[in-house]
């Protein structure tokens, strides 16, 4: 008899994003010359006191597990952090630390997603959403993030897709792949008209939340007292204090689900990394200049980009008002986007991800990550135009 696996495997999908990074290693390692705009990570080190504070952790003997929903010391860290940006009121008895901001969105979409239940989730987005959906068996319903709304969620759009049989709303914003914020005006009116749909949990991953530019204020959901009881909000460390192989996420629940997410937690991977946790109280309570330097670095590659791409040959790019991601439209230049994609990264030495991995919306674009030196991105930006101005495009 062979083995049988559970069907739900042939459904669940990847992040392109790594394929990419695997691909580029490999050209790398052959000795071609490859500029990386393809990971979606800070290329910035941990700021140097965080890392002290693990390495203290580990010194002083944090070398067993934690409570399950993270230690209280760094549960009140995170609530007093939220309470300082947003003014919003956050008890740290519903803040459940976990290992990355994925893991948030794994728990959410295992609780509501099941054969029968629809759960919408932003297209272009990020791609484990319609992953874990379809894994679930639940449907996924994509709603459409339009570069002519400045890659905005739209309230009306929104609201206008849910059903009966809606279980769940993921939200993203400041967003991946687009760069998109959507404004505070949008998200009031999206929080009114879910008071007609009161069986909706809403997802928010806010984890680009202190990455906005042009003094966009960023609104967290957390702000509306009147869906806090269906809210649960995804943030961590990794973009804001540049932690992304640490593993550090955390999330805010309504009780009655908080529960559940601590029971996923004991079933899977029972506490986060000790150290680690130590690492993030000194990220939220410590200095938090480094923070404001990467972002000011970022905005200023945000400009280069923008003004690179929109200065190749039929490709126009709308300004980011967030996270560090240009999703440039190049529909006009006859390529398809993934196959444009590929051809850049083995052809020009530039490694993007092409925007139909983000859903099918993101056809007509690719995305760049600007966590690159300003040096490279004018680089890799001079040889795209090399290459679109010699290249027969793929359709
Ligand atoms: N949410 C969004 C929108 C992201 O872009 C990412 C990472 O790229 C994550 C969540 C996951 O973050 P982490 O690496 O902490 O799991």
């Amino acid at each position: 008899m062979p083995l049988t696996t559970v069907p739900a495997f042939a459904r669940i999908g990847e992040e392109n994003a790594f394929a990419v990074l695997a691909r580029a290693t490999e050209l790398m390692r052959q000795g071609k010359d490859v500029i990386n705009l393809g990971i979606g990570q800070p290329d910035f080190a941990t700021p140097p006191h965080i890392v002290e504070a693990a390495i203290k952790a580990l010194r002083e003997g944090h070398h067993g597990y934690t409570p399950a929903t993270g230690i209280l010391p760094l549960r009140e860290a995170i609530a007093a952090d939220m309470n300082g940006r947003f003014g919003v009121e956050v008890s740290p008895d519903n803040v459940m630390v976990v290992p990355g901001g994925k893991v948030t969105m794994f728990m959410a979409i295992l609780m509501f997603g099941e054969p029968g239940a629809d759960i919408l989730y932003p297209d272009p987005g990020f791609p484990i959403y319609r992953s874990m959906i379809e894994f679930t068996g639940a449907r996924p319903i994509p709603v459409p993030i339009r570069e002519e709304n400045g890659f905005a969620f739209s309230a009306e759009e929104t609201l206008a897709l849910i059903t009966p049989q809606t279980r769940l709303l993921i939200l993203n914003s400041p967003a991946n792949p687009t760069g998109g914020v959507t404004p505070a005006s949008e998200i009031d009116k999206l929080v009114k008209g879910l008071e007609a749909h009161p069986h909706v949990a809403i997802m928010s991953d806010e984890i680009y939340a202190q990455m906005t530019y042009d003094n966009q204020v960023h609104r967290t959901l957390l702000a509306y007292p009147e869906i806090r009881d269906r809210l649960i909000l995804l943030d961590g460390a990794s973009k804001t204090y540049a932690m992304t192989g640490w593993r550090l996420g955390w999330s805010v629940w309504p009780k009655h689900l908080y529960d559940m997410a601590r029971k996923l937690a004991v079933n899977s991977f029972s506490c986060t990394n000790a150290a680690t946790q130590f690492a993030g109280i000194a990220a939220l309570t410590g200095p938090q200049d480094a923070v404001r330097d990467m972002v000011a670095e970022f905005d200023k590659r945000r400009k280069i980009v923008v003004e690179g791409l929109n200065a190749l040959p039929n490709v126009s790019c709308a300004t980011p008002k967030g996270a560090f991601y240009a999703f440039p439209n190049i529909s006009k230049t006859g390529w398809k986007a993934k196959k444009l994609a590929s051809a850049l990264l083995e052809d020009a030495g530039v490694a993007t991800i092409g925007g139909p991995d983000f859903g099918v919306h993101g056809e007509g674009y690719i995305r760049l990550s600007y966590a690159n030196s300003a040096d490279n991105i004018r680089k890799a930006l001079a040889r795209m135009g090399e290459f679109l101005s010699r290249a027969k495009p793929q359709g």
